[in-house]
């Protein structure tokens, strides 16, 4: 697919506490295998206006992220999501490049985007950070794609190790957007069983034992997920990009290597051809070691760009 790499230059300023492990050194990670892959890679700084960040968030987190800001220092929103002076434009910048990927697809300007941002998104609910996240990224860009480019359907599909317990709230009370998940069971946030399918029928989870290893993870994924993409057949298809299931990362238990993320971007592609119109947003969650997160966006992006 004709690749594009959106970073945006205020992840660089979004500092939690010492020792964090979503750290900054995780972006100059990826940003180290972005060319490595041979993508063409753009900066982008606009932020998400508000309009696009209260399709999914009530106005009251909206207003507690920018009240909360520091001007020095940290501000603790829960015991491991953290806010330093430059986070708030850091996120805002992040939805605002998810917003442009959606955008640029839709333009025909590339095919797939990958968008190389932090913080994360996955966890924060619509009226809560958690996790590490302050604003749900990848489904505010969801929902630009059905609210202002006037699609019917869009799906996440979500590959960090964890479960996307924000991307699924919300998917819950929005029965145009679905969500699918393959994560580690039984960590946090906790949720995420198999049993919990949304409201509207729109959501599948798939919760995996630690230490599956690749081979397993995309057995799960060809039986469950393809099926379900193709009978929903979504009009746009995005993917919740983390990289913590690899099998160095200290936050989890599965297995997974670089071949592995090279064979999900490649299954991401095809998917997106013959299901979504070849219209694939990517949004980079989780991934806490630094060197198998470089291999791994290295090897995603070069499954993506020849798919
Ligand atoms: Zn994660």
């Amino acid at each position: 697919m004709d690749t594009l790499v959106l970073h945006t230059p205020a992840s660089e300023f979004h500092a939690p506490p010492s020792g964090h492990p979503e750290r900054v050194e995780r972006q100059h990670a990826v940003m180290a295998g972005a060319p490595a892959a041979g993508a063409r890679v753009e900066g982008w700084t606009s932020p998400a206006g508000r309009v696009a960040l209260e399709r999914v968030h009530v106005p009251a987190h909206v207003d507690q992220l920018f009240s909360a800001a520091p001007a020095t220092g940290h501000v603790s929103l829960d015991a491991d999501t953290h806010m330093s002076p430059g986070s708030l434009d850091a996120a805002l910048q992040a939805a605002g490049a998810a917003i442009e990927a959606v955008d640029r697809v839709m333009d025909a300007a590339a095919e797939a985007v990958f968008v190389a941002a932090r913080p994360p998104g996955h966890h924060a609910e619509p009226d809560r950070a958690m996790g590490f996240c302050l604003f749900n990224t990848v489904a505010i860009a969801a929902m630009h794609a059905i609210a202002s480019r006037g699609l019917a359907t869009a799906a996440v599909v979500d590959f960090d190790v964890h479960h996307g317990n924000g991307t699924q709230a919300f998917a819950d009370t929005e029965p145009r957007l679905s969500f699918v998940s393959l994560h580690q069971g039984w960590i946090y946030p906790g949720t995420g069983a198999a049993h919990e399918t949304g409201a509207h029928g729109n959501i599948l989870n798939i919760p995996l034992e630690s230490g599956t290893r690749g081979e397993a993870w995309l057995a799960r994924f060809d039986d469950q997920v393809l099926p379900r993409l193709e009978r929903d057949r979504p009009e746009f298809l995005l993917a919740s990009a983390g990289f913590d299931a690899h099998r160095d990362d200290p936050l989890a238990g599965l297995a997974l290597d670089e071949a592995t993320f090279a064979a999900i971007g490649a299954r991401l592609a095809d998917a997106a051809r013959r299901f979504s119109h070849s219209r694939l947003v990517c949004v980079l969650e989780g991934g806490y070691d630094c060197a198998a997160l470089e291999r791994s966006v290295e090897a995603f992006l070069g499954a993506l760009k020849a798919g």
